[in-house]
C-alpha cells in the first residue's frame, strides 16, 4: 500500500511541477498519468490487467476544456496509452481509435513496446489463479467483481486518472486503464468514453472516474459531475452528489471519481469500500487511502 501511495504522491507532484513551470492542465494530467502507467503498481500501462485469454488490452482518454479530445481503446503493446490518446487528438481528425489502427499510429510514433513488457509471467500466473476459481464456479459477474476481488487482491483494480486546473483557469482530465481481469478480448470500459471515464468543460471543471466501466458508461458519471459543477456546486459537493445519485440508480460498490472545479477546488467521492487518491497544490502534496480500515 505504501508503495502505491508513493506513486500517487509522485504523480501529483510531477503534474504540479508542470503547472508551476507554466504548463497547461492538459500537460499536467498527461504527465501525472504517465507516472502511474509506468509504475507497474496500478492497473494501467505496465501494471495493466489481462483479458481472459491472456493479452493486455489498454484504454485511455484525455480531454481539455479547450476542446482537445482523444482516446484509444483495446490497444496492445502500448505502455503509455494516455500519450497515444493525446496524439489521436492532436494528429488526426478522430476522437477514438481502437485496436490495430491505434497500434499502427503508436508504431509510427515510436510508442510500441515488446509484448513482454505488459504480459509478464507473474501476471500470467495470476490469471491462471483467477481462471481456476472461475472454473470452480465462482461468480465474477460485473456487479460482484469489484466488491469481491478488491478484498482479496488489493492490487487488482486501480485504473488511474488525473484532473487539473492551470494558472490560466484551463481544465483537463485524463484516465488510463488495463480494464479488469478476466474481461473478454475486445471489451472496452468507460475509460476511453468521453463523459463516462473522463470529461472536462471550459470554465467549469474536469473529472476522472474509476470502477466498473459498464456501470459508469450507463450513468455517464464524469459528465454528470461536471454538469453539477456547472450548476454552481463545488468539486466536492458535485462529486458527492453524482456518486450518491449513481448509488441510488445502480447500487453501491461501483465507482469513484476525482474532480476539480475551475476555481481550483478538488473533490473525491466513491461508493466502493476504498479509493486511493492524491493531490498537489502550492506547498502541499498528499496521497491517502480514503475509507480504509487501518489494516489495509
Ligand atoms: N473503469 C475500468 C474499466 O471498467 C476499471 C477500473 O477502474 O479499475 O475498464
Amino acid at each position: 500500500m505504501e508503495e502505491r501511495l508513493r506513486v500517487l504522491r509522485e504523480a501529483a507532484s510531477r503534474g504540479f511541477e508542470v503547472l508551476e513551470g507554466g504548463g497547461s492542465a492538459l500537460d499536467a494530467v498527461v504527465e501525472a498519468v504517465v507516472v502511474m502507467e509506468d509504475s507497474g503498481l496500478l492497473n494501467a500501462g505496465v501494471g495493466s490487467a489481462l483479458t481472459f485469454d491472456g493479452v493486455a488490452e489498454l484504454d485511455a482518454g484525455v480531454m481539455s476544456g479547450d476542446g482537445l479530445l482523444g482516446a484509444v481503446a483495446a490497444v496492445r503493446r502500448v505502455k503509455n496509452p494516455v500519450v497515444l490518446a493525446r496524439r489521436v487528438a492532436e494528429l488526426t481528425d478522430h476522437v477514438l481509435l481502437v485496436g490495430e489502427g491505434a497500434e499502427r499510429l503508436a508504431e509510427a510514433l515510436g510508442l510500441l513496446v515488446p509484448e513482454g513488457v505488459l504480459v509478464t509471467p507473474e501476471k500470467l500466473r495470476r490469471l491462471e489463479e483467477l481462471k481456476a476459481r472461475w472454473r470452480r464456479g465462482e461468480d465474477f459477474g460485473w456487479l460482484t467483481r469489484l466488491r469481491r476481488l478488491v478484498e482479496e487482491y488489493p492490487g487488482l483494480f486501480g485504473t488511474v486518472g488525473a484532473a487539473a486546473v492551470d494558472r490560466a483557469g484551463g481544465v483537463a482530465a485524463a484516465t488510463s486503464t488495463g480494464g479488469y481481469w478476466l474481461k473478454m478480448r475486445g471489451r472496452v470500459g468507460d475509460t476511453p468514453i468521453p463523459g463516462a471515464g473522463f470529461y472536462a468543460a471550459k470554465g467549469v471543471g474536469a473529472c476522472s472516474a474509476t470502477g466498473i466501466g459498464e456501470a459508469i458508461i450507463r450513468f455517464m458519471l464524469c459528465r454528470r459531475v461536471c454538469d453539477l459543477i456547472a450548476l454552481g456546486l463545488d468539486a466536492q459537493s458535485a462529486a458527492d452528489e453524482a456518486v450518491r445519485r449513481m448509488s441510488e440508480e445502480l447500487g453501491r460498490g461501483l465507482a469513484g471519481v476525482a474532480a476539480v472545479d475551475a476555481a481550483g477546488r478538488v473533490g473525491f467521492a466513491f461508493n466502493t469500500e476504498v479509493m486511493l487518491v492524491g493531490y498537489a497544490r502550492r506547498g502541499k502534496v498528499e496521497a491517502k487511502l480514503l475509507g480504509a480500515p487501518q489494516s489495509l
